[in-house]
């Protein structure tokens, strides 16, 4: 009888721990005497659960308040330097690796171009592993911070991450030539991650478009929504579906992937083998096909600078136009399917177009779409910038080593 106990008591003070390191992280800096009502925690819970914290490094001072009359109140915060996250984007054309401190700041950042073949839709897995080892040993280098006090890696991947099998996380990722990727055991694997991490360093892989949407929940335009779709809109095109509070994903982690759902039977031949995807037609790879077809063209090397260009062009009014209408239905079918209360249009193609469209989107959304569910939902920009995806994956890592009260590994 004695291990349950022993067990109870445990995970009690876990979740104690876990309650107010959260607490102090999103709404920090806080007194102790204001952390008892906002975590229904005993003032004595609190000195106990925080002087532990404290002890470990991952709770410091942050000045004090004056209190009515009484003694100044010291102020608490999560110490940002007390671990390290890494956030990882694998994009279509380049890898991306981001360190960050606790707070998420950034303290270096790599990015690493693709061999040519992988724009194709022949990425090869080992390119990415190669890119994405060779990132961390360099931004942990370059930021000089110690291996070990990395808390985990989160990477952001372009298909389906499907982690319920034994071997660990496997990728399916259709448009880029990925046909059950064993990505994660790739990278535990002796050439795998870089020798300095800890073998056992946690590792979450999720879909880009779920980091993105992670970190718009978290820090960006979704804070605060229960209902609500992230979009991601970056050479192809993907969503986070946030039903009550938390990411829906479907019998095997695949719902969102809203750049699939046909807009037009029969229409564009999209990368994923099928016609008419919206990707087809808003993807920023395919509006610049459409452009290159309708007699455009470009000097920039990359997607970012050829659709700064296509934007810059007089003669694309026509294609943006249509742009934004096919942007517009594609929302409406969202609003009409999930009744979200709002709508993040993000990723490096989104916030190039946004600016742009988002007018334009709005009308057409608010045409196609049915008009009840349609006046409950905002359509708006994300507003993490270009970046998020690094951001949102290195959250991964982050929601673990918050829920589990600050454990460095491994929380069982
Ligand atoms: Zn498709």
């Amino acid at each position: 009888m004695a291990a349950p106990r022993r067990r109870t008591v445990r995970d009690l003070r876990r979740g104690n721990r876990a309650v107010v390191l959260s607490k102090l992280y999103f709404d920090g800096p806080l007194s102790r005497q204001e952390l008892g009502p906002l975590t229904a925690l005993s003032s004595g819970s609190i000195s106990n659960v925080v002087a532990e914290l404290v002890a470990d490094g991952l709770v410091e001072e942050a000045g004090s308040v004056d209190s009515d009359g009484g003694r100044p109140r010291t102020l608490l915060r999560v110490a940002p330097r007390s671990g390290h996250l890494v956030g990882v984007d694998v994009g279509e054309t380049r890898v991306r690796v981001e360190l960050f401190d606790l707070a998420l700041g950034e303290l270096a950042r790599v990015d690493e171009p693709l061999p040519e073949a992988a724009r194709d839709g022949r990425c090869d897995a080992k390119d990415v592993v190669r890119l994405v080892t060779a990132g961390l040993t360099r931004v942990l280098a370059d930021a000089g911070a110690d291996p070990g006090s990395v808390i985990g890696v989160g990477i952001g991947v372009p298909g389906i991450v499907d982690a319920s099998g034994a071997g660990g996380a496997v990728v399916h990722g259709q448009t880029i030539g990925w046909d059950a990727v064993p990505l994660e055991a790739m990278l535990r694997a002796p050439d795998g991650l870089p020798p300095e991490l800890a073998p056992d360093v946690p590792l979450f892989l999720d879909n880009g478009a779920k980091t993105l949407g992670h970190a718009e929940m978290w820090f960006g335009a979704g804070r605060g929504a229960r209902n609500a779709v992230i979009a991601l809109i970056g050479s192809g095109v993907g969503a986070c579906v946030i039903a009550d509070g938390l990411p829906y994903q479907g019998a095997s982690s695949s719902a969102g992937e809203w750049g699939h759902t046909v807009l037009r039977v029969g229409g564009r031949a999209c990368r994923c083998g099928a016609r008419g995807c919206l990707e087809a037609y808003v993807g920023a790879e395919a509006l610049l096909a459409r452009w290159r077809e309708a007699g455009g063209d470009w000097t920039a090397a990359d997607e970012e600078g050829a659709l700064a260009e296509l934007l810059e062009d007089p003669s694309t009014a026509d294609l943006l136009d249509e742009t934004a209408e096919y942007l517009g239905a594609g929302i409406a079918d969202l609003v009409n399917l999930f009744n979200p209360e709002r709508i993040v249009v993000g990723g490096w193609a989104g916030l190039m177009l946004g600016p742009r469209l988002l007018d334009q989107v709005r009308r057409a959304a608010a045409s196609y779409a049915l008009r009840h569910p349609f006046a409950q939902t905002t359509v708006e920009l994300g507003h993490l910038g270009p970046d998020a995806v690094t951001v949102g994956a290195a959250t991964l890592p982050l929601a673990r080593f918050l829920e589990t009260g600050g454990a460095r590994s491994s929380p069982l």
